[in-house]
C-alpha cells in the first residue's frame, strides 16, 4: 500500500545528547496519523532512540548497512545487527554513500538482496549529478540505478521497498528540484517500475523526494500526484522544521 512517509536523515550528525534532546521534544509532539514519520540516526544512536520510541508511533531506520551478515569487514554492521536492535528500516544507496564510499550499483543491489533476505524495509535511493540533468540523461540514468540496484528483487520484495529521488544537484545546496521536476522524475519512476513489474506494483509503491525540502517549499512538493513524501537531510535535525514538513501534506 502507497503511504505517505517522511524519513529524517541526519547522516553523521547528532550525537548522544543531541539525539536525546530530540527525542524528548519529538515526544511531545502529535503526529498526523496519516504520515509514516521515520528518523535514521548514526548508528551509535540507535539503540537508544529505538528504546526510547518504543511506545511512539515514529520509524527508527539506520542510514547504512553492509551486504553481509557477518565476517571481517571491520567498522561495518549488519542487518542481523540491526535487526537485533530492533531497527527494520535501512536507507540504501544515499549518493554520499555512493560518491563518497564507492558504492556502486552491483554492491548496492547485494545490499538490497541483504536488506530484503533479512525481511527488512529498503529506502532505496536514486538520483542524477546536474550535469547528467543537463545532457537530458537524467531519466535513463535513474532507470538504470533501479535496473540495477533493485529489478533483481521479485515483485513481492516490493512491499518493503520505497524509492527515494534525490537529485545530487539538490542534496545539501538550497537548490531544490521545481515540483514539475520532482513530478516528472516520479512518473517515470513509476513507469519504470510497471514496465518492469506490474502497475498496481508501481501504484502501491511510496516514492519520496530529497534534496533541501525545508518547511517553505515541502508543501508543493508533497502535493504532486507521484510524489508521496520526503527523505529530509538538514531540516530533519531540529523537531520544529521536521515538524513542519511532517504537517506540509
Ligand atoms: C539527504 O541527505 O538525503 C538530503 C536530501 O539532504 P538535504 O535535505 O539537506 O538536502
Amino acid at each position: 500500500m502507497r503511504k505517505k512517509i517522511v524519513t529524517g536523515n541526519w547522516k553523521m550528525n547528532h550525537d548522544l545528547a543531541q539525539t536525546e534532546m530530540f527525542l524528548v521534544d519529538l515526544k511531545k509532539q502529535v503526529l498526523p496519523e496519516e504520515v509514516t514519520v521515520m528518523i535514521a540516526p548514526a548508528f551509535t544512536n540507535l539503540n537508544h532512540a529505538f528504546n526510547s520510541l518504543r511506545e511512539h508511533p515514529v520509524t527508527v531506520a539506520a542510514q547504512n548497512m553492509h551486504q553481509n551478515n557477518n565476517g571481517a569487514f571491520t567498522g561495518e554492521v549488519s542487518a542481523e545487527m540491526l535487526k537485533s536492535l530492533g531497527v527494520e528500516t535501512v536507507i540504501i544507496g544515499h549518493s554520499e554513500r555512493r560518491a563518497q564510499f564507492n558504492e556502486t550499483n552491483e554492491i548496492l543491489s547485494e545490499k538490497v538482496k541483504t536488506a530484503i533476505a533479512n525481511k527488512m524495509t529498503v529506502i532505496f535511493c536514486v538520483g542524477e549529478e546536474l550535469e547528467e540533468r543537463k545532457q537530458n540523461n537524467h531519466l535513463k540514468l535513474i532507470e538504470s540505478q533501479l535496473t540495477e540496484g533493485v529489478f533483481q528483487q521479485p515483485e513481492t520484495a516490493w512491499k518493503n521497498i520505497v524509492i527515494a529521488y534525490e537529485p545530487v544537484w539538490a542534496i545539501g545546496t538550497g537548490e531544490t528540484a521545481t515540483p514539475q521536476q520532482a513530478q516528472e522524475m516520479h512518473q517515470h519512476i513509476r513507469t519504470v517500475i510497471a514496465n518492469k513489474y506490474s502497475k498496481s506494483t508501481a501504484n502501491d509503491v511510496s516514492i519520496l523526494y530529497g534534496g533541501s525540502v525545508k518547511p517553505n517549499n515541502a508543501s508543493e512538493i508533497f502535493n504532486q500526484p507521484d510524489v508521496d513524501g520526503g527523505l529530509i537531510g538538514g531540516a530533519s535535525l531540529e523537531v520544529e522544521s521536521f515538524m513542519k514538513i511532517v504537517n506540509a501534506f
